[in-house]
């Protein structure tokens, strides 16, 4: 087993003309040097959910996905290394061959159990029919407070995280995202970019989170890219064009998203000039194997 360290996770300065020529700099925290499966920000989502599980005295963690769900792969592989059962409630019929994604979180012990799309919606009604009380349940992608406890502690990795003026990262749930906010300065900003297609409870979900929090924050819409999971060849461009400048590995689904966004911003002048940006580098490269293999330069 690999054990995790997020004291691996180190900030990387991007050298580009389309930063200098804005007069702006643009740090990456590699929070995707922390674990090559439980990367990024799952481990901080998962880190408070770990701890209840001991005071609730229960053995096993439950929880929600899709087939090439980050959150499926980082629960796996968390709970082998605590020690505990857990079990994957899966979308969508068995398929013949599963994802890799699956298929790992197979080999790192998790129980999988396949929902049908429709059954899959009441996430009460499966609580009820499956589990007992010595489960610990964690709703679908990790969503709510406890994640976001752990997602606060993030900010605390990148050694002059006073200094930006703007952090900057993908949003699914948008529980990350709150973290953020509540651990940002009053003089900070926080921008979400959201991965979906018209998720209209994002900014309600946010709110909730964050009832406390003074640092200002929005969430972008418009880079979806035509939905969750969806990469059209503009994207997957970027991210090799990216790889091949800055030796940095992107993921499909959020962050290559994050930093095309970023670029677009800082082109169209939405940031003031000698702003300092923050981008969270959350991790997710996982998922990259559901790409039809060369299609990556990494
Ligand atoms: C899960 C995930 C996100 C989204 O996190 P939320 O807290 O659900 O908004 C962003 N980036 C990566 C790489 C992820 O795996």
């Amino acid at each position: 087993m690999i054990p995790l360290d997020p004291q691996a996770a180190f900030v990387q300065r991007l050298q580009a003309t389309w930063l200098e020529a804005n007069n702006l700099t643009l740090d990456v925290l590699r929070l995707d040097k922390v674990h090559p499966i439980v990367s990024g920000n799952k481990w901080f989502k998962l880190k408070y959910h770990l701890q209840e599980v001991q005071l609730q005295q229960c053995n096993t963690i439950a929880t929600f996905g899709g087939a090439w769900s980050n959150h499926i792969a980082a629960t796996a592989y968390t709970c082998k290394l605590a020690g505990l059962r857990s079990i994957g409630i899966i979308r969508g019929e068995k398929p013949q061959n599963l994802s890799l994604t699956l298929q790992q979180a197979e080999e790192n012990g998790m129980e999988l159990l396949f929902v049908s799309r429709d059954e899959y919606r009441d996430k009460k009604d499966i609580q009820q029919r499956f589990g007992n009380t010595t489960w610990y349940w964690i709703d679908e992608g990790g969503f709510g407070k406890t994640g976001e406890k752990g997602a606060r502690e993030i900010l605390d990795l990148a050694s002059h995280k006073n200094s930006y003026t703007t952090i900057v990262a993908a949003v699914g749930t948008g529980t990350m995202l709150a973290g953020l906010i509540n651990a940002a300065g009053s003089n900070q900003q926080v921008l979400g970019i959201s991965s979906m297609k018209g998720n209209s409870d994002l900014q309600e979900n946010v709110s909730q989170l964050t009832q406390q929090a003074t640092a200002t924050w929005s969430i972008h819409h418009e880079y979806h890219f035509g939905g969750y999971a969806k990469h059209p060849a503009t994207l997957l461009q970027f991210m090799n064009e990216v790889y091949l400048e800055h030796q940095l590995p992107l993921d499909i689904i959020y962050t290559a998203k994050t930093l095309y966004a970023i670029k677009d911003l800082v082109i169209s002048s939405a940031f003031l000039t000698g702003s300092k940006l923050l981008m969270i580098h959350s991790g997710g490269l996982q998922g990259n194997a559901s790409l039809p293999p060369q299609l990556l330069a990494f």
